[in-house]
């Protein structure tokens, strides 16, 4: 049983999710189910900036060979302009899985003191990271 303090996920699509437009990464559909069955899950991604997650379910379904709509229906949307850290909610504990953070969102991670909450996702070092990273999520459920 774990004690620690489930975290929200916060996700990005290209370069995590996918490992180019039209192929999912490694690990990809069994991290999306697993993520989606266990977590409160955001997306963070250019293609969920205003609210409406149709398109970024379509987008990584392209990719998919399985449909995966009824676990991705359960990522919420977020609204954000410049900076995808205006989307977390800095209050509860998170993790944001993402491949290209900016300086001034890594700024703003340190300045809230949670610079390790982004799992920077590297595919071309590691193309089943993902695999891995369910091994950490599964630490807290
Ligand atoms: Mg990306």
């Amino acid at each position: 049983m774990s004690r620690k303090i489930k975290p929200v996920l916060y996700i990005d699509i290209d370069g995590v999710l996918l490992a180019n437009e039209t192929n999912l990464a490694d690990g990809a559909s069994q991290f999306i189910k697993y993520v989606a069955d266990n977590f409160d899950v955001y997306w963070l991604t250019t293609h969920c900036m205003d609210g409406k997650p149709e398109h970024a379910i379509e987008y990584v379904n392209r990719a998919s060979e399985e449909n995966l709509t009824q676990w991705l229906e359960k990522f919420k949307p977020t609204i954000w302009s410049l900076k995808k850290t205006d989307a977390i909610d800095f209050s509860q504990p998170f993790f944001w899985f993402d491949d290209d953070c900016f300086t001034e969102e890594q700024r703003v991670l340190r300045d809230h003191g949670v610079f390790n909450s982004w799992i920077e996702v590297d595919l071309r070092k590691y193309p089943d990271q993902l695999v891995h990273e369910l091994k950490l999520l599964n630490e807290y459920i």
